[in-house]
């Protein structure tokens, strides 16, 4: 699977919105969005006024990024919201919200999304008895997710959560268990459960083209 390699930083300057890809560092004075204004790369300066469609584009690629994905895997994700029912922009944000990732991001266990992916590739993640090694494995209602790790990784979470607590909290439609380093999904998402400023509407537009 292909990867994205350079700064990460500088996908928040391009999205122009801090995106939180590098865990604590990104809640602290280090945190590089702000210093430099404009977009990376050369030219940034001179442009204008943007066309509707670099608005649609520019809203694919924040929401993607932030969920730490590529293209095809976000083209899945959409077509599944596409064939579901309900509002496709709204089932799109509820289901990448769903992701086991995400849910152990939001469960302040791990600094950031790609932390937890991290933790899931390497096999800690169980759902029940089973081990779950896929990030974007789709959580259902009243899943219990475990971490199991030895104690390094297990200080590493607790760490985590005693330091990212201080910034955000649990979200509301799961229950973390900081003990046990447990997980339980008390209910799905609503898109409301997703404070960060997205307009799902673009992207939807953007791939009914
Ligand atoms: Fe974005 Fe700041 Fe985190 Fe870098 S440190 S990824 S600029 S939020």
């Amino acid at each position: 699977m292909g990867r994205y390699l350079e700064a990460k930083c500088r996908l928040c300057r391009r999205e122009k919105m801090k995106l939180f890809l590098k865990g604590i560092r990104c809640a602290t004075e280090k945190c590089s969005f702000g210093k430099r204004p404009t977009p990376p790369g050369t030219h940034t300066r001179m442009s204008s006024k943007s066309s509707y469609y670099c608005l649609q584009l520019r809203e694919k690629q924040k929401v993607k990024r932030m969920y730490g994905m590529l293209e095809g895997q976000f083209k899945r994700f959409f077509k599944v919201a596409s064939k579901s029912r309900g509002v496709t922009g709204r089932t799109l944000i509820q289901l990448l919200e769903r992701r086991l990732d995400n849910v152990i991001y939001r469960a302040i266990f791990a600094s950031s999304r790609s932390q937890a992916r991290q933790f899931v590739c390497h096999g800690f993640a169980f759902i029940g008895e089973k081990r779950v090694d896929i990030p974007s494995y789709v959580i259902k209602g009243g899943d219990v997710i475990e971490i199991r790790a030895n104690e390094n990784i297990k200080a590493l979470i607790r760490e985590n959560i005693k330091i990212d607590s201080k910034e955000r909290s649990v979200s509301s439609w799961i229950e973390a268990d900081t003990e046990n380093l447990k997980i339980k999904i008390l209910r799905m998402p609503e898109r409301d459960d997703l404070a960060a400023p997205v307009n799902e509407q673009l992207i939807v537009e953007l791939y009914s083209k």
